[in-house]
C-alpha cells in the first residue's frame, strides 16, 4: 500500500482459467470506468499468465521428472516416448500461436513436425481417412498457416492433458478446479483445498499474485468470477493477498456471484474477501472506494436480504451506454489463438483477438421460462444510443489497433442491430463483429444483408428444444419455421450461425428430441447453420419455472450446509413424465459433432441414437 497516494489504487485480476485468445471483458471495462472517475486502476490476466508459465520447457521437464518410474500408464505413454519433442517445441509453438513467428507455419504445417498425441485423432474422420487429406480438405492446399495453427493447437491440447496428468489434475483449458464450485452448497471443499498443500498451479498463482502486488502496490484487489472454473482460483488469489499484503482490501464480483452467491450465508467467505458486489460492478465499486453510496455490496455481518431489498439495495441505474474498455496493462500480443476445429464458426471462440463489448443491458425479451429472468443482468433491459456505441467501439480500436468486436449481450434486438449497422455504414468504417441474438422474425433478409455489409460475420442464438410445442411452453417467442427463416436470411447474407440447443425440458419426449435433431440436421444440410451445442435442461432458482412450476414438476429442496450456504443456482427436480438418460445427450453431441464437419447429413437422426447403443465412438461413423 502506498500511503503518499491521494486516490486509491485498484488492481483488477482475472483468475485461471478462462479463454486464452483474448482478454475476458470484466477487468478492461472496469479499469476504463475507474480511470474515467480519476481512480488509478491496473489489471492483469492471471489466466493467461498461468498458461504461459505452464507451456514452457521448464514445466515440461518437470512433468517428465514426475512421470511414474517403471511402467508408464497408457495415457502418458505418448508423452514419455516424445518428451524431448514436447520440450523442444513448446516455446516455438507458443510464439507461433501468439502470432509472433509466422514463418514457423511452414514447419508446423508438415505432418510429423510435432509430436502427435490423442488430439491428433481429430484429424482422422474414420478408419479409412487420411489425416493429411482431411487437413487439405479443411484448409486447402494453400492453407499453410491454417494447417500449422490446427497442428500447433492440437499439440498444446495434448500437452495440457499430459500436464494435468503429471502436475495438477485440476488443470484444463478454460477451467481450474471447476468441480469445487459446480453446484456447491457448502464452502467446505474450497476451504479444505485452500488450506491444504499447494498444488503445482497453486504455487504458480501465489507467485504471480506476489509479482502483481510488487508491481502495482494496490490498495484494493478486485477479482472477477465468471463461472465455476474460476472460483477456486479467485479464492486462491485472495488467500495470497491476505498473506502477502494484509492491509489490502479484497473484492469479489462477476457472473458466478450474480447467479450463484445471492443466498450466501457462510461468513467464512469474508475471511478471504472484504466485499462481494452484485450485478453491474460500476456503482458498487465506487461505493467501496468511498466515491459514491454503498450499493449492492455484501460485507461481513450482512445477509442476502440486505442486497435484495434492504439497506444496501441498489440505486437507480445510470442510463445505458457502451463502456470504453481499457487494455493498457494487458499485452494483447501475448494471447494465444487456438484453432482446435476446422469449423469456421466454432473456432471464433478460441481464435483471434476480439474486443468484447456489451451493447444493451439485459435481454429485450426476458420471458423465457427456463432463464434467470429474475436477475438484473437479464431482466433489466436498456438500450444504448447507437452513435455512442459506435464511438466507444472506435475509441477501443484507436487504443488497441484492433477492429474486431464480440457483442456479449444476452440478445441484441433487431432494432439495435439495424441502428448499429446504419451508424457503421454511415461513417464508412471497416470493422468486423459478431454476437448473440434471438432468432427473432425481425431479422429479415434485408436486415441480415445490412448487418453483413456493416461487418457482421456471425450470430449465435438459442434454438433451444427446436420443437414448436416446447418453444411455446417455454415462452421463447419463436417457432421452428421462423428460426429457419432467420438462419436462411443470415446464410444468404454470408453470415455464420451457431445455435444453442437444449434437451430434457420437462415433458419433452424422445420422439420430440429425435425430431429436433432432424430439424437441426436439415439446417446444417442446407448450409444455414454452421455450428451448434446441446445443453441439458437445468432448473435454476431464478427462473419462472422454479418460481411457478408447471404440473408434474417438483423442485427439490436445497441442502442446508452446517456453516451456512455458499452457492445456490441449479436445483434438483423430479418430473412426473421422467427424464432423458445420459445416452440421449451423447447421441445429440455425437450427431452434431459430425454435422459440424459436414458428415452424416443425409441420414435420419434416429440412426445416431441406435448407433450409440452399439458403442460407437464420438468421432465415429454411424
Ligand atoms: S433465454 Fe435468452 S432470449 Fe430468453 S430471456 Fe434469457 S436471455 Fe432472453
Amino acid at each position: 500500500m502506498d500511503f503518499n497516494r491521494k486516490t486509491p489504487c485498484v488492481l483488477l485480476l482475472t483468475p485461471p482459467m478462462v479463454q486464452l485468445n483474448t482478454p475476458y471483458p470484466a477487468t478492461p471495462v472496469l479499469a476504463g470506468f475507474l480511470k474515467e472517475h480519476g481512480v488509478e486502476a491496473h489489471q492483469a490476466d492471471l489466466s493467461l499468465e498461468v498458461a504461459l508459465r505452464l507451456f514452457t520447457p521448464e514445466t515440461v521437464e518437470e512433468a517428465v521428472r514426475r512421470l511414474p518410474k517403471g511402467r508408464v500408464p497408457r495415457k502418458l505413454a505418448g508423452f514419455a516416448a516424445n518428451a524431448r519433442g514436447y520440450c523442444d517445441n513448446v516455446a516455438p509453438v507458443v510464439r507461433f500461436l501468439q502470432g509472433a513467428a509466422p514463418e514457423l507455419a511452414w514447419r508446423f504445417s508438415r505432418p510429423g513436425a510435432l509430436p502427435e498425441g490423442p488430439h491428433f485423432r481429430e484429424l482422422t474422420p474414420d478408419e479409412e481417412g487420411d489425416p493429411e487429406e482431411t487437413l487439405l480438405a479443411l484448409c486447402g492446399p494453400q492453407g499453410i498457416e491454417g494447417r500449422a495453427k490446427i497442428r500447433a493447437s492440437l499439440f498444446l491440447d495434448d500437452l495440457a492433458g499430459y500436464l494435468s496428468a503429471t502436475l495438477d489434475p485440476d488443470f484444463a483449458f478454460a477451467r481450474y478446479a471447476e468441480h469445487l464450485a459446480v453446484a456447491a452448497p457448502s464452502f467446505d471443499p474450497i476451504l479444505r483445498r485452500l488450506e491444504g498443500p499447494a498444488s503445482y498451479i497453486d504455487a504458480i498463482l501465489d507467485d504471480l499474485v506476489a509479482e502483481q502486488l510488487r508491481r502495482f502496490h494496490p490498495d484494493y484487489v478486485g477479482v472477477t468470477v465468471p463461472f465455476p472454473g474460476t472460483v477456486y482460483g479467485a479464492f486462491r488469489i485472495a488467500r495470497a493477498v491476505r498473506r502477502l499484503a494484509p492491509g489490502v482490501r479484497t473484492l469479489l464480483g462477476g457472473g458466478y456471484v450474480n447467479s450463484e452467491l445471492r443466498d450466501l450465508t457462510d461468513e467464512r467467505v469474508f475471511d478471504y474477501f472484504d466485499f462481494i458486489s452484485y450485478d453491474e460492478g460500476f456503482a458498487p465499486l465506487l461505493g467501496i472506494l468511498g466515491l459514491g453510496p454503498r450499493v449492492r455490496t455484501r460485507v461481513r455481518g450482512t445477509s442476502p436480504a440486505d442486497v435484495a431489498n434492504g439497506k444496501c439495495a441498489g440505486v437507480a441505474p445510470e442510463p445505458c451506454r457502451v463502456r470504453v474498455s481499457d487494455y493498457t496493462d494487458l499485452d494483447l500480443g501475448r494471447y494465444l489463438s487456438l484453432v482446435e476445429t476446422s469449423n469456421p464458426m466454432h473456432r471464433l471462440w478460441s481464435d483471434g483477438r476480439w474486443l468484447k463489448v456489451q451493447l444493451a443491458s439485459g435481454c429485450y425479451w426476458h420471458r423465457c421460462r427456463f432463464c434467470d429472468v429474475a436477475l438484473d443482468y437479464i431482466g433489466r433491459y436498456a438500450m444504448p444510443d447507437p452513435r455512442q456505441a459506435v464511438d466507444a467501439m472506435l475509441a477501443m480500436r484507436g487504443a488497441t489497433g484492433i477492429g474486431a468486436f464480440h457483442f456479449t449481450d444476452e440478445a441484441v434486438p433487431p432494432s439495435l442491430c439495424r441502428a448499429i449497422s446504419d451508424e457503421i455504414l454511415a461513417r464508412g468504417e471497416k470493422i468486423v463483429w459478431w454476437g448473440n441474438i434471438r432468432f427473432d422474425k425481425g431479422f429479415t433478409p434485408d436486415l441480415a444483408a445490412r448487418m453483413a455489409e456493416a461487418g457482421c460475420i456471425a450470430v449465435t442464438g438459442g434454438l433451444e428444444c427446436a420443437c414448436d410445442r416446447l418453444l411455446a411452453l417455454m415462452d421463447k417467442g419463436i417457432t421452428c419455421a421462423g428460426a429457419r427463416a432467420v438462419c436462411e436470411a443470415f446464410a444468404d447474407a454470408g453470415v455464420l450461425v451457431h445455435a444453442y440447443l437444449m434437451y430434457d425440458y420437462p415433458s419433452e419426449t424422445i420422439a420430440e428430441t429425435i425430431e429436433a435433431l432432424d430439424f437441426v440436421r436439415g439446417l446444417f444440410a442446407d448450409g444455414c447453420l454452421q455450428s451448434a451445442f446441446w445443453h441439458r435442461f437445468a432448473l435454476t432458482v431464478h427462473s419462472p419455472l422454479a418460481a411457478r412450476p408447471p404440473k408434474g414438476l417438483v423442485p427439490g429442496r436445497p441442502a442446508k450446509p452446517r456453516h451456512g450456504r455458499f452457492a445456490l443456482n441449479e436445483i434438483s427436480y423430479t418430473y412426473a413424465g421422467g427424464k432423458a438418460g445420459e445416452i440421449i445427450g451423447k447421441a445429440l453431441s455425437l450427431a452434431t459433432y459430425n454435422y459440424m464437419l459436414g458428415r452424416g447429413l443425409d441420414m435420419p437422426a434416429k440412426v445416431w441414437f441406435a448407433n450409440l447403443r452399439k458403442g460407437a465412438t464420438w468421432a465415429g461413423k454411424p
